[in-house]
Protein backbone atom coordinates (compact mmCIF):
# COMPACT_ATOMS: atom_id res chain seq x y z
CA UNK A 1 0.00 0.00 0.00
CA UNK A 2 1.40 3.41 -0.29
CA UNK A 3 1.25 5.26 2.65
CA UNK A 4 1.33 8.57 1.48
CA UNK A 5 -2.31 7.76 0.93
CA UNK A 6 -2.52 8.12 4.55
CA UNK A 7 -1.92 11.75 3.94
CA UNK A 8 -4.64 14.11 5.52
CA UNK A 9 -3.81 17.69 3.58
CA UNK A 10 -6.06 19.79 5.65
CA UNK A 11 -7.70 23.71 4.85
CA UNK A 12 -5.34 26.64 6.44
CA UNK A 13 -7.37 29.55 7.72
CA UNK A 14 -5.72 33.19 8.43
CA UNK A 15 -7.82 35.42 10.31
CA UNK A 16 -6.87 39.11 10.63
CA UNK A 17 -2.97 38.18 10.96
CA UNK A 18 -0.89 41.22 11.71
CA UNK A 19 2.99 40.99 13.26
CA UNK A 20 4.89 44.01 13.98
CA UNK A 21 8.68 43.43 14.65
CA UNK A 22 8.77 47.14 16.72
CA UNK A 23 7.29 50.29 16.04
CA UNK A 24 7.35 51.00 12.32
CA UNK A 25 4.77 49.43 10.02
CA UNK A 26 3.49 45.92 10.79
CA UNK A 27 5.68 43.53 8.65
CA UNK A 28 2.26 41.66 7.79
CA UNK A 29 -1.11 43.61 8.37
CA UNK A 30 -4.15 42.04 8.79
CA UNK A 31 -3.79 39.06 6.52
CA UNK A 32 -7.40 36.96 5.64
CA UNK A 33 -6.45 34.29 4.17
CA UNK A 34 -8.81 30.96 3.36
CA UNK A 35 -6.87 27.95 1.77
CA UNK A 36 -8.83 24.75 0.70
CA UNK A 37 -7.19 20.88 1.07
CA UNK A 38 -4.93 19.99 -1.76
CA UNK A 39 -4.85 23.66 -2.77
CA UNK A 40 -1.33 25.00 -3.63
CA UNK A 41 -1.56 28.81 -3.07
CA UNK A 42 1.05 31.41 -3.51
CA UNK A 43 2.63 34.59 -2.02
CA UNK A 44 4.19 36.30 -4.35
CA UNK A 45 5.50 39.76 -3.47
CA UNK A 46 8.52 41.71 -3.85
CA UNK A 47 11.24 42.08 -1.29
CA UNK A 48 9.95 43.30 2.03
CA UNK A 49 6.12 42.89 1.41
CA UNK A 50 5.58 39.93 4.38
CA UNK A 51 5.53 36.85 2.26
CA UNK A 52 7.76 35.22 4.19
CA UNK A 53 6.82 36.41 7.72
CA UNK A 54 3.71 35.19 6.79
CA UNK A 55 4.74 31.84 5.82
CA UNK A 56 7.06 31.63 9.13
CA UNK A 57 3.59 32.64 11.00
CA UNK A 58 1.90 29.26 9.61
CA UNK A 59 4.95 27.44 10.38
CA UNK A 60 5.09 28.43 13.96
CA UNK A 61 8.60 30.11 13.76
CA UNK A 62 7.19 33.45 14.34
CA UNK A 63 4.39 34.65 16.85
CA UNK A 64 1.31 36.44 15.24
CA UNK A 65 0.63 39.89 17.13
CA UNK A 66 -2.82 39.47 16.53
CA UNK A 67 -5.49 36.97 14.69
CA UNK A 68 -5.84 33.36 14.25
CA UNK A 69 -4.05 30.92 12.31
CA UNK A 70 -6.87 27.34 12.01
CA UNK A 71 -5.43 24.28 9.95
CA UNK A 72 -8.21 21.50 9.73
CA UNK A 73 -10.44 21.95 12.94
CA UNK A 74 -7.47 22.92 14.94
CA UNK A 75 -6.65 26.80 15.99
CA UNK A 76 -3.07 26.72 16.38
CA UNK A 77 -1.96 30.36 16.63
CA UNK A 78 0.21 30.00 19.21
CA UNK A 79 1.33 26.43 19.15
CA UNK A 80 4.71 25.41 19.27
CA UNK A 81 6.00 24.49 15.58
CA UNK A 82 6.60 20.80 16.06
CA UNK A 83 2.91 20.58 17.22
CA UNK A 84 1.11 21.98 14.08
CA UNK A 85 1.71 18.82 11.57
CA UNK A 86 3.29 20.99 9.22
CA UNK A 87 6.74 21.02 7.47
CA UNK A 88 8.70 23.27 5.38
CA UNK A 89 11.26 23.26 2.31
CA UNK A 90 13.58 26.15 2.55
CA UNK A 91 15.68 27.86 0.14
CA UNK A 92 19.07 26.50 2.22
CA UNK A 93 17.73 23.39 2.24
CA UNK A 94 18.60 23.35 5.26
CA UNK A 95 19.79 19.42 5.54
CA UNK A 96 22.68 18.09 7.76
CA UNK A 97 25.82 17.69 5.77
CA UNK A 98 27.93 15.00 7.56
CA UNK A 99 24.57 12.56 7.07
CA UNK A 100 23.65 10.63 4.12
CA UNK A 101 20.24 11.06 2.24
CA UNK A 102 18.55 8.30 4.38
CA UNK A 103 19.37 9.34 7.72
CA UNK A 104 18.68 13.26 6.47
CA UNK A 105 14.89 11.88 5.41
CA UNK A 106 14.47 9.81 8.34
CA UNK A 107 16.12 12.77 11.03
CA UNK A 108 12.19 13.84 12.16
CA UNK A 109 11.23 10.21 12.31
CA UNK A 110 13.71 9.20 14.14
CA UNK A 111 13.26 12.36 16.94
CA UNK A 112 9.67 11.41 17.18
CA UNK A 113 10.62 8.34 18.09
CA UNK A 114 9.43 6.27 15.34
CA UNK A 115 9.81 2.42 15.21
CA UNK A 116 13.00 1.43 12.60
CA UNK A 117 11.47 -0.91 10.54
CA UNK A 118 8.44 1.88 9.85
CA UNK A 119 11.21 4.99 9.44
CA UNK A 120 13.18 2.50 6.73
CA UNK A 121 9.80 1.83 4.85
CA UNK A 122 8.46 6.00 4.77
CA UNK A 123 12.10 6.80 3.90
CA UNK A 124 11.90 4.38 1.22
CA UNK A 125 8.65 5.72 0.15
CA UNK A 126 9.86 9.20 0.24
CA UNK A 127 12.89 8.69 -1.93
CA UNK A 128 10.84 6.42 -4.07
CA UNK A 129 7.97 9.93 -4.39
CA UNK A 130 11.03 12.38 -5.81
CA UNK A 131 13.07 9.68 -7.65
CA UNK A 132 16.52 9.24 -4.81
CA UNK A 133 16.62 5.72 -4.03
CA UNK A 134 19.83 5.02 -5.82
CA UNK A 135 21.00 7.64 -3.65
CA UNK A 136 19.97 6.86 -0.24
CA UNK A 137 23.33 6.09 0.89
CA UNK A 138 25.48 8.86 -0.63
CA UNK A 139 26.62 11.93 1.74
CA UNK A 140 24.59 15.02 0.78
CA UNK A 141 26.72 17.28 0.13
CA UNK A 142 27.75 14.75 -2.80
CA UNK A 143 25.00 15.91 -4.23
CA UNK A 144 23.53 18.47 -6.68
CA UNK A 145 21.75 21.11 -5.86
CA UNK A 146 18.29 20.20 -7.54
CA UNK A 147 18.96 16.86 -5.88
CA UNK A 148 19.45 18.07 -2.21
CA UNK A 149 16.54 20.14 -2.71
CA UNK A 150 14.61 16.74 -3.96
CA UNK A 151 16.37 15.42 -0.38
CA UNK A 152 14.60 18.36 1.22
CA UNK A 153 11.15 17.37 -0.68
CA UNK A 154 11.29 13.90 0.77
CA UNK A 155 12.29 15.00 4.24
CA UNK A 156 9.14 17.32 4.09
CA UNK A 157 6.63 15.04 2.98
CA UNK A 158 8.27 11.60 4.91
CA UNK A 159 6.58 13.48 7.60
CA UNK A 160 3.24 13.22 6.16
CA UNK A 161 2.34 16.87 7.09
CA UNK A 162 -0.94 18.28 6.82
CA UNK A 163 0.56 21.26 5.04
CA UNK A 164 3.80 22.10 3.43
CA UNK A 165 5.31 25.25 3.26
CA UNK A 166 7.80 25.97 0.91
CA UNK A 167 10.19 29.45 1.51
CA UNK A 168 11.83 30.49 -2.00
CA UNK A 169 12.69 26.45 -2.37
CA UNK A 170 14.34 27.24 -5.92
CA UNK A 171 16.20 30.32 -5.28
CA UNK A 172 19.70 28.37 -5.09
CA UNK A 173 19.28 26.89 -8.35
CA UNK A 174 20.12 27.29 -11.76
CA UNK A 175 17.50 28.73 -14.24
CA UNK A 176 17.01 25.34 -16.09
CA UNK A 177 16.97 23.30 -12.79
CA UNK A 178 14.64 25.82 -11.11
CA UNK A 179 12.23 25.18 -14.89
CA UNK A 180 12.46 21.54 -13.63
CA UNK A 181 12.47 21.30 -9.97
CA UNK A 182 9.36 23.14 -10.18
CA UNK A 183 7.27 21.30 -12.68
CA UNK A 184 8.45 18.18 -10.33
CA UNK A 185 7.40 20.30 -7.29
CA UNK A 186 3.91 20.75 -8.78
CA UNK A 187 3.46 17.15 -10.41
CA UNK A 188 3.95 15.57 -6.63
CA UNK A 189 1.87 18.54 -4.88
CA UNK A 190 -1.02 17.43 -7.55
CA UNK A 191 -0.68 13.90 -7.27
CA UNK A 192 -0.70 13.70 -4.00
CA UNK A 193 -3.18 16.27 -3.26
CA UNK A 194 -1.18 18.26 -0.58
CA UNK A 195 -1.97 21.58 0.44
CA UNK A 196 0.84 24.04 0.09
CA UNK A 197 1.64 27.52 0.81
CA UNK A 198 4.26 28.51 -1.38
CA UNK A 199 6.56 32.08 -1.25
CA UNK A 200 8.68 33.47 -4.12
CA UNK A 201 8.99 36.64 -5.50
CA UNK A 202 9.54 35.37 -8.87
CA UNK A 203 6.41 35.93 -10.57
CA UNK A 204 6.66 33.63 -14.10
CA UNK A 205 7.46 31.20 -11.12
CA UNK A 206 4.12 31.75 -9.16
CA UNK A 207 2.13 31.73 -12.18
CA UNK A 208 3.65 28.73 -13.32
CA UNK A 209 2.82 26.35 -10.05
CA UNK A 210 -0.04 27.81 -8.30
CA UNK A 211 -3.96 27.09 -8.27
CA UNK A 212 -3.87 30.60 -6.61
CA UNK A 213 -1.88 33.46 -6.22
CA UNK A 214 -1.65 36.03 -3.48
CA UNK A 215 0.17 39.17 -4.30
CA UNK A 216 1.53 41.12 -1.13
CA UNK A 217 1.99 44.87 -1.17
CA UNK A 218 3.29 46.37 2.62
CA UNK A 219 2.08 43.61 4.30
CA UNK A 220 -1.15 43.82 2.93
CA UNK A 221 -3.38 41.27 0.71
CA UNK A 222 -2.80 43.30 -3.18
CA UNK A 223 -5.39 41.24 -4.78
CA UNK A 224 -5.64 36.82 -4.93
CA UNK A 225 -6.73 35.01 -7.83
CA UNK A 226 -5.82 32.12 -10.50
CA UNK A 227 -2.99 32.71 -12.50
CA UNK A 228 -5.34 33.24 -15.40
CA UNK A 229 -7.13 35.57 -13.65
CA UNK A 230 -4.18 37.94 -12.20
CA UNK A 231 -2.78 38.56 -15.70
CA UNK A 232 -5.68 39.05 -17.45
CA UNK A 233 -7.71 41.01 -14.98
CA UNK A 234 -5.29 42.93 -12.67
CA UNK A 235 -7.03 44.83 -10.23
CA UNK A 236 -3.96 47.66 -9.41
CA UNK A 237 -1.04 49.16 -11.46
CA UNK A 238 0.90 46.82 -8.95
CA UNK A 239 -0.45 43.98 -9.80
CA UNK A 240 -0.38 44.61 -13.59
CA UNK A 241 2.93 45.57 -13.41
CA UNK A 242 4.13 42.66 -10.82
CA UNK A 243 2.40 39.96 -12.97
CA UNK A 244 3.90 39.55 -17.00
CA UNK A 245 4.92 42.17 -18.61
CA UNK A 246 2.45 45.07 -18.93
CA UNK A 247 2.65 48.58 -21.01
CA UNK A 248 0.17 50.72 -18.74
CA UNK A 249 -0.68 53.95 -21.24
CA UNK A 250 -2.97 56.85 -20.52
CA UNK A 251 -6.45 56.58 -22.20
CA UNK A 252 -9.81 57.59 -22.06
CA UNK A 253 -13.01 55.04 -21.83
CA UNK A 254 -16.23 55.79 -22.36
CA UNK A 255 -18.45 52.59 -21.54
CA UNK A 256 -17.83 51.21 -25.14
CA UNK A 257 -14.70 52.43 -26.31
CA UNK A 258 -10.81 52.94 -25.19
CA UNK A 259 -9.47 56.08 -26.62
CA UNK A 260 -5.20 55.67 -26.86
CA UNK A 261 -3.60 58.37 -28.47
CA UNK A 262 -5.61 57.92 -32.32
CA UNK A 263 -6.68 54.37 -31.79
CA UNK A 264 -10.17 53.69 -30.57
CA UNK A 265 -10.59 50.36 -29.16
CA UNK A 266 -13.86 48.84 -28.69
CA UNK A 267 -14.07 47.27 -24.59
CA UNK A 268 -16.46 46.65 -22.07
CA UNK A 269 -15.59 46.69 -19.10
CA UNK A 270 -17.31 47.57 -15.08
CA UNK A 271 -15.09 51.08 -15.44
CA UNK A 272 -15.97 54.67 -14.75
CA UNK A 273 -15.99 56.80 -17.97
CA UNK A 274 -13.28 59.11 -18.03
CA UNK A 275 -9.19 59.11 -18.17
CA UNK A 276 -7.74 55.63 -17.25
CA UNK A 277 -4.48 53.19 -17.17
CA UNK A 278 -4.67 50.99 -19.99
CA UNK A 279 -2.94 47.71 -19.60
CA UNK A 280 -1.65 46.50 -22.76
CA UNK A 281 -0.23 42.90 -22.40
CA UNK A 282 2.20 42.45 -25.63
CA UNK A 283 0.28 39.94 -27.00
CA UNK A 284 -2.77 42.16 -27.92
CA UNK A 285 0.26 44.15 -29.63
CA UNK A 286 0.33 43.91 -34.02
CA UNK A 287 0.84 45.76 -36.76
CA UNK A 288 -2.24 47.25 -38.24
CA UNK A 289 -2.76 46.73 -42.53
CA UNK A 290 -3.91 49.32 -44.36
CA UNK A 291 -7.64 48.33 -43.55
CA UNK A 292 -7.21 49.36 -39.80
CA UNK A 293 -5.16 52.08 -40.22
CA UNK A 294 -7.47 54.60 -39.26
CA UNK A 295 -8.10 52.70 -36.16
CA UNK A 296 -4.56 52.49 -35.26
CA UNK A 297 -1.71 54.21 -33.11
CA UNK A 298 1.45 55.70 -34.96
CA UNK A 299 4.58 54.49 -33.68
CA UNK A 300 8.15 54.48 -34.39
CA UNK A 301 10.54 51.11 -34.01
CA UNK A 302 13.11 52.11 -31.30
CA UNK A 303 14.80 48.47 -31.17
CA UNK A 304 13.93 44.84 -31.58
CA UNK A 305 15.76 41.62 -30.56
CA UNK A 306 15.14 38.25 -31.34
CA UNK A 307 14.19 35.93 -27.86
CA UNK A 308 14.22 33.05 -29.94
CA UNK A 309 10.71 32.18 -30.33
CA UNK A 310 9.45 35.67 -30.59
CA UNK A 311 11.20 39.28 -31.22
CA UNK A 312 10.82 41.63 -28.48
CA UNK A 313 10.24 45.04 -30.64
CA UNK A 314 10.15 48.01 -28.55
CA UNK A 315 8.07 51.03 -29.88
CA UNK A 316 7.59 54.97 -29.36
CA UNK A 317 4.06 56.38 -29.41
CA UNK A 318 2.40 59.42 -28.49
CA UNK A 319 1.26 57.70 -25.20
CA UNK A 320 4.20 56.12 -24.21
CA UNK A 321 6.71 53.25 -24.92
CA UNK A 322 4.85 49.69 -26.05
CA UNK A 323 7.24 46.70 -25.90
CA UNK A 324 5.51 43.72 -27.64
CA UNK A 325 6.49 40.62 -29.34
CA UNK A 326 6.51 40.35 -32.73
CA UNK A 327 6.34 37.51 -34.87
CA UNK A 328 9.98 36.22 -37.31
CA UNK A 329 7.60 36.80 -40.71
CA UNK A 330 6.23 40.02 -39.46
CA UNK A 331 9.71 41.52 -38.14
CA UNK A 332 11.90 41.74 -41.50
CA UNK A 333 11.12 45.72 -42.02
CA UNK A 334 10.87 46.80 -38.50
CA UNK A 335 14.45 48.83 -38.35
CA UNK A 336 15.11 50.86 -36.30
CA UNK A 337 13.08 54.35 -36.52
CA UNK A 338 10.85 52.72 -39.03
CA UNK A 339 6.96 54.15 -38.71
CA UNK A 340 4.38 51.45 -37.98
CA UNK A 341 0.42 51.57 -37.03
CA UNK A 342 -0.03 49.60 -34.06
CA UNK A 343 -3.15 47.89 -33.89
CA UNK A 344 -4.52 46.56 -30.29
CA UNK A 345 -6.52 43.10 -30.24
CA UNK A 346 -9.21 42.74 -27.38
CA UNK A 347 -7.15 39.79 -25.59
CA UNK A 348 -4.67 41.45 -23.58
CA UNK A 349 -6.04 44.65 -23.08
CA UNK A 350 -7.45 45.60 -19.57
CA UNK A 351 -8.54 49.10 -18.46
CA UNK A 352 -7.15 49.99 -14.65
CA UNK A 353 -8.53 53.00 -12.08
CA UNK A 354 -6.46 55.44 -12.89
CA UNK A 355 -3.65 56.65 -15.12
CA UNK A 356 -0.08 55.78 -13.32
CA UNK A 357 1.32 59.07 -11.71
P1 LIG B 1 12.08 38.84 1.19
O1 LIG B 1 11.69 38.27 -0.13
O2 LIG B 1 13.15 39.88 1.06
O3 LIG B 1 12.36 37.83 2.24
P2 LIG B 1 9.47 39.20 2.32
O4 LIG B 1 8.34 39.68 1.49
O5 LIG B 1 9.52 37.77 2.60
O6 LIG B 1 10.83 39.70 1.69
P3 LIG B 1 9.57 39.57 5.11
O7 LIG B 1 10.86 38.83 5.24
O8 LIG B 1 8.34 38.92 5.57
O9 LIG B 1 9.38 40.05 3.63
O10 LIG B 1 9.76 40.97 5.85
C1 LIG B 1 8.70 41.92 5.96
C2 LIG B 1 9.22 43.11 6.76
O11 LIG B 1 9.47 42.70 8.11
C3 LIG B 1 10.53 43.68 6.25
O12 LIG B 1 10.48 45.08 6.37
C4 LIG B 1 11.55 43.08 7.17
O13 LIG B 1 12.68 43.94 7.29
C5 LIG B 1 10.80 42.96 8.48
N1 LIG B 1 11.28 41.86 9.31
C6 LIG B 1 11.24 40.54 8.98
N2 LIG B 1 11.76 39.77 9.97
C7 LIG B 1 12.14 40.63 10.94
C8 LIG B 1 12.74 40.47 12.25
N3 LIG B 1 13.03 39.25 12.73
N4 LIG B 1 12.97 41.59 12.96
C9 LIG B 1 12.67 42.80 12.49
N5 LIG B 1 12.11 43.04 11.30
C10 LIG B 1 11.83 41.97 10.53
Amino acid sequence: MNRMTELQPAAVHLSGLVKRFGNGAPAVDDVNLQIAPGELVTLLGPSGCGKTTTLRMIAGLEDPTEGTITIGADEVTHLPAEKRDVTMVFQSYALFPHMNVRANVGYGLKVARRPRAEVTARVDEALALVGLQPYADRPVDALSGGQQQRVALARALVMKPRVVLFDEPLSNLDAKLRHHVRAEIRALQQRLGLTAVYVTHDQEEALAISDRVVVMNSGRIEQQGSPRDLYARPSSHFVADFIGSANILPGQYDGRVIQLGTARIPHVQDMAQGPVGVMVRPEAVHLATSTTTGQGLPAHVVSVSFLGPVNQVVFETAVGVVTTNIDDDAVSGLHPNAAVMLGFAARGLHLLPSPKN
